[in-house]
């Protein structure tokens, strides 16, 4: 029994395939455009205009699909947009053939909300093809100082790259996603998680940290930060090893942590 999601993520895995023994670009190196897979799933027809609050729309027409961007979107966000539109047609596909052999905790369990973590998922797999991603990320070293350079061979954005680390990170890593954030009862602004990647840890919601933290630290200089640090992650208030680094200007700035939960002080 094969569950949908895998199965979507080994299609996802055999089209960059097809995409790279086929000659549209016939190399082995990043960046992998989503336009790219266009013709491998049917996609007849692409294109830019302003829709508003939307990223991208997905229309069946005969024989295939037409598919809208955005083009008052970053480029960057257009091409992720895009990658997921095409885990649209894989999930909608798979969802259709399905027999008992690809059992669904599927159709009742998948709500939007599930299919659309899972099509994000499928995008940076189509666009940060595990392999070639992973020979990247070791070249670079798993460190927030290899996000940017890895978020330009791919072509992908800070926060997808992040992600992406942290889910192919052979040693256990959670990307955090910090921003300055100031409720009405603090006296001062302090960094507060806006998201974070999949983990083990129970994570509070509005987890936030002091001015004296390495988090903070990172929001005021251009180098990253890295040491043990005491934080609430899991039920156990207790050292972790986290990393972070601070990208964009204000008041648009952000951090980037790499938290390594099984790291050891030396
Ligand atoms: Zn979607």
């Amino acid at each position: 029994m094969t569950e949908i999601p895998e199965l979507i993520i080994t299609q996802a895995n055999e089209l960059t395939q097809r995409l790279l023994e086929s000659k549209t670009i016939g190399h082995n190196v990043p960046p992998l455009f989503a336009e790219d897979y266009a013709q491998l799933v049917n996609i007849k027809r692409v294109e830019k205009m302003d829709l508003g609050d939307l990223s991208a729309l997905l229309l069946p027409e005969k024989g295939g699909y037409a598919i809208k961007i955005n083009s008052k979107h970053h480029p960057l966000r257009q091409n992720f947009s895009f990658a997921h539109e095409i885990a649209h047609i894989l999930l909608d596909k798979a969802l259709d053939e399905s027999t008992e052999h690809t059992e669904l905790r599927a159709t009742k369990q998948m709500d939007g909300k599930f299919k659309e973590r899972l099509c994000e998922r499928i995008a940076a797999e189509l666009l940060m093809p595990k392999t070639i991603f992973t020979n990247y990320l070791n070249q670079q070293g798993i460190s927030v100082n290899s996000i940017l350079r890895l978020a330009h061979a791919f072509y992908t954005s800070i926060p997808a790259t992040a992600r992406r680390i942290a889910e192919l990170s052979e040693e256990p890593c959670i990307a955090l996603y910090w921003k300055l954030v100031k409720r009405p009862r603090w006296r001062e602004f302090k960094p507060c998680l806006i998201w974070l990647s999949d983990s083990q840890y129970e994570i509070p919601k509005f987890l936030s940290v002091s001015q004296n933290s390495s988090v903070f630290e990172a929001f005021q200089t251009t180098s990253s930060t890295g040491q043990f640090e005491s934080f609430a992650l899991g039920n156990i208030k207790r050292p972790f090893y986290i990393e972070s680094k601070g990208f964009g200007q204000k008041p648009q700035r952000y951090i980037i942590s790499l938290v390594f939960p099984q790291r050891k002080k030396a």
